[in-house]
C-alpha cells in the first residue's frame, strides 16, 4: 500500500481516471502510482510510457493484471 508522511502533499480526489482499468502493456495516461487490482503490486509510470507488461508478476488465480492509477503525481510548478 503507497504511504506518505506529509499530507500537505496529497489531496482527495473524484476524477474519473481512478476508476479507469488499465490493460498490461498500455501507454499510461497519467504519470503517478499504479496497483494491480488482482493483488494490489504497486508500480510507478510516467504519462507516455508503457504500463509492466502481462509477464511482469504471477498471481495464484489466472485473473490477468489490471493496472489502475491510484496515486497521481501532478507536474506542474506551483506559483507562488
Ligand atoms: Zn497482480
Amino acid at each position: 500500500m503507497a504511504m506518505f508522511k506529509n499530507e500537505s502533499h496529497l489531496w482527495q480526489s473524484t476524477c474519473d481516471a481512478f476508476e479507469d482499468e488499465h490493460l498490461p502493456g498500455a501507454v499510461a495516461l497519467w504519470t503517478g502510482l499504479y496497483a494491480c487490482q488482482e493483488c494490489n503490486h504497486e508500480i510507478a509510470s510516467n504519462e507516455g510510457d508503457l504500463l509492466p507488461p502481462a509477464n511482469h508478476h504471477r498471481h495464484a488465480s489466472p485473473e490477468a493484471i489490471r493496472w489502475k492509477l491510484i496515486v497521481y503525481a501532478d507536474q506542474r510548478a506551483k506559483e507562488f
